[in-house]
């Protein structure tokens, strides 16, 4: 799951009508669950403790994208694939990265012994200038004395972007600014495009220090960023194609997705190891299979810098492989204890075949799983490309997201499991080789009756 964009809810009024389906389509089985056999020819091989053991392998190490870590996490993944006789391939991409170089700031000639981190999307540059306390930084606590002069500035109340442009456009030529009340550490802070003059960080500590002393003497500083600026990384996808059986192929393709990279230092047991996990359950059970639909089975890179993986995957389909492409499922954090229920998102919060195979494995199974609007994942990337795609996650998220603690220890099987269940039925309800192509089908069990659901992540 990716934090940085934020998709806005549906409007209200908009979403929250009933399928449409006649009333007797509304069968909700969910006080007599049974799954059909067709069902059971998938979800009675599931075995979690697989799923698990694959948390638990890759989870083992942080995998953020471009590391090491990652790279190791794609050659277990490939060779897993590998073992199931899957054709296999590892698709490289690169995608650009903040290095924040080497930054440093002389006070009165003498070098600053405190840590200094560069802002990311800092210029280079040396600039030498008296140094002056502009406060929190807002358009109050800047005057024209700041022209010609470096801008000590607070953190807090403001964006970063403010607080550096209120200076910009009084004339100053560099930033240092420190923690604010409660931030720990150095490492922080964004500069913008246009935004040309090099800023850094420093700790609270280390500001408050220097509000003391140019209370009682003048500083002049040097601020010196340089080597900073962005890098290509490689990031890689991993692809496992299963052919439908010859006799029976109706053309079709489905693609059953999670992402394999982590947040940085995190070891990301729920986002996306999990995910991965149920993506090769699956790809173990269908490997024997016969199906009269092509399956891929892709884990991503890159997804937490931006779906860039994803995003490079859809622009290699070709308009052949979109136009048969009827389904992308995206699994993305199906395995935490502390989250909340299922549900499925789409970009548009409309439904799609994706959310109608999903509810109605649900009803079969467990229960009816509901609908929701949400980006942020993977699926987007096929959504604009004209796939119905969606992501299945749990909502609200756990409170360790994105941090050190999403640990294999809050995983739970039951949810690993019946989430592998649902997809997993899904999946074959459209492969299944005793059914015709999809636009033809009246495939059993009839649609069931599913709702939007707004609620927060
Ligand atoms: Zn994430």
């Amino acid at each position: 799951m990716y934090r940085k964009t934020f998709t806005a809810l549906l409007v209200a009024g908009l979403a929250l009508s009933s399928s449409g389906l006649p009333a007797e389509a509304g069968n909700k089985p969910t006080d007599n669950p049974s799954a059909h056999a067709f069902d059971n020819k998938v979800i009675k091989k599931i075995n979690v403790d697989n799923m698990y053991n694959n948390i638990a392998k890759l989870s083992a190490q942080p995998r953020e994208a471009g590391t090491e870590g990652e790279y190791n996490a794609v050659q277990y993944i490939k060779s897993q694939f590998e073992q199931l006789g899957y054709e296999t391939e590892l698709q490289p991409f690169t995608f650009p990265e903040w290095d924040g170089g080497d930054s440093s700031i002389l006070l009165n000639d003498q070098v600053f012994d405190g840590g200094v981190h560069t802002f990311s999307g800092s210029v280079n540059g040396n600039v030498t200038a008296p140094l002056v306390y502009v406060g929190l930084g807002s358009t109050e606590e800047v005057s024209n004395d700041v022209e010609g002069k470096i801008a000590l500035i607070e953190r807090g109340s403001y964006s970063f972007y403010d607080k550096i442009q209120h200076v910009l456009d009084k004339g100053a030529v560099g930033v240092i600014m420190f923690n604010g009340d409660g931030n720990t550490g150095y490492q922080f802070g964004s500069a913008y495009e246009g935004q040309d003059i090099p800023a850094v960080a420093i700790s609270r500590e280390d500001g408050l220090k220097l509000v003391n002393r140019l209370e009682n003497e003048n500083v002049t500083a040097t601020v010196n960023v340089e080597n900073a600026g962005n890098v290509d990384k490689t990031s890689y996808n991993v692809i496992a194609k299963k052919k439908p059986h010859p006799n029976k192929d109706t053309g079709q393709i489905t693609m059953i997705g999670a992402h394999h990279d982590s947040v940085h230092g995190g070891p990301g047991a729920n986002d996306d190891a999990s995910g991965v996990s149920a993506v090769l359950e699956l790809a173990r059970i269908m490997a024997k299979t016969p199906t009269d639909t092509e399956l891929r089975f892709v884990t991503f890179g890159a997804e937490e810098k931006g779906l860039v993986g994803s995003y490079h995957y859809a622009s290699t389909l070709s308009e052949e492989e979109v136009e048969k492409t009827v389904a992308h499922f995206q699994l993305d954090m199906i395995g935490s204890r502390d989250a909340g229920d299922l549900i499925m998102f789409t970009p548009d919060g409309e439904k799609n075949l994706v959310t109608d195979f999903g509810a109605a494995a649900g009803a079969r199974i467990s229960e009816v799983v509901e609908y929701g609007q949400l980006g942020r994942s993977d699926h987007v990337p096929f959504f604009e490309r004209g796939i119905p795609a969606a992501l299945f996650i749990h909502a609200p998220l756990e409170p360790w997201y994105h941090s050190p603690d999403d640990t294999l220890d809050k995983i739970s099987k039951e949810k690993l499991q019946e989430v592998a269940e649902i997809v997993g039925a899904a999946v074959y309800q459209i492969a299944r080789p005793d059914t015709p192509a999809l636009e033809n089908a009246r495939v059993a069990p009839g649609p069931v009756d599913y709702e939007y659901d707004d609620r927060p992540l």
